[in-house]
């Protein structure tokens, strides 16, 4: 994959980084694309983890050959949607792909690399996700999930887009959703590696028994969004607003302050990702999260 030559160079991606320790950041996800895809992947790696809750996402395609760019961080993050190989490999129309990433998993939970599993939900899988969560925790791998979704809106200004609209995956059968909330509910009190939180669980719940949203969005005040050109949204749906070196003069500016309001009053997405930084954003919300794992609660409390 060819690299934009205008991305983020290695003292930019640093330079950012202290930017947004300084605005109070305390979690970051590097995502792509591959972040590790980057030659200085290691090195933007290590930097972002001694300073940031780090979770770095793979499809399991980089991550053995880019391992010790992860010796130290808090989540390597592996998409598996299936104990099935033909399933899965249908699921992300990648041949393969299955293979790769259960291989992934088993190499770096070797190598004692903090590995997740993060199956995204759909209909395809809606009635598979439990089985998936007891198979991999059971080994000792904790779970937390995505919910399949796609950019509804088309507007070419906004930062990047994600996902494919598939009327197969679709979740069509809501009160089965609304039954796999519960059995995650029910299963996290005997179960310390499902990393979704019971009030997660029971927001989602309410989305798909009523279509009642229990929350408001937090874009540019819980979370933000950095492209690889290192400009900034509040969510990728939204259109860019500055770049991340903007940030010290525009983190409390009275424009931030107007969209935030705006956003807070969006409902036009419903990322889990997004919809846990809303939930979660408050300090408390941050410990409720880390708190099976000392080494991130103690980077959190050093942070607040
Ligand atoms: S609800 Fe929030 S995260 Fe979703 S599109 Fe609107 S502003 Fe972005």
């Amino acid at each position: 994959m060819e690299q934009d030559p205008k991305e983020l160079s290695t003292i930019e991606v640093k330079r950012g980084l202290e930017i947004l320790k300084n605005i109070g950041i305390v979690d970051i996800v590097l995502s792509g694309g591959d972040p590790l895809l980057r030659d200085d992947a290691k090195e933007i790696i290590d930097y972002s983890t001694d300073r940031f809750i780090t979770t770095v996402y793979d499809n399991g395609s980089m991550a053995v050959k880019k391992i010790e760019a992860l010796r130290n961080v808090d989540f390597v993050a592996i998409s598996i949607d299936s104990l099935n190989e033909a399933k899965n490999d249908y699921i992300k129309d990648v041949p393969g792909a299955w293979k790769r990433a259960i291989d992934t998993v088993e190499v770096l939970k070797k190598e004692k690399i903090n590995v997740c599993v993060t199956p995204t939900i759909s209909q395809l899988n809606l009635y598979e996700i439990a089985d998936i969560t007891k198979y991999f925790t059971e080994k000792g791998v904790p779970v937390w999930y995505c919910l399949y979704s796609y950019d509804q809106n088309n507007d070419a200004n906004q930062l990047f887009r994600i996902g494919k609209p598939n009327d197969k995956l679709v979740i069509k059968d809501k009160k089965g959703m609304v039954k796999l909330c519960d059995s995650l509910i029910n299963m996290r009190k005997k179960n310390n590696k499902i990393l979704i939180t019971d009030k997660l669980l029971k927001a989602l719940r309410s989305l798909f028994s009523e279509e009642k949203r229990v929350w408001n969005c937090q874009a540019l005040k819980n979370f933000l969004v950095v492209d690889h050109l290192g400009r900034i949204g509040g969510c990728h749906n939204q259109n860019f607003v500055g770049t991340v070196f903007d940030l010290p003069k525009m983190w409390n500016s009275k424009k931030f302050s107007s969209l935030r309001e705006t956003y807070n009053s969006c409902s036009q997405c419903s990322y889990l990702c997004y919809i846990a930084y809303s939930l979660h954003g408050s300090p408390y919300g941050n410990l409720l999260i880390v708190k099976d794992h000392w080494k991130n609660a103690n980077m959190f409390l050093s942070y607040t």
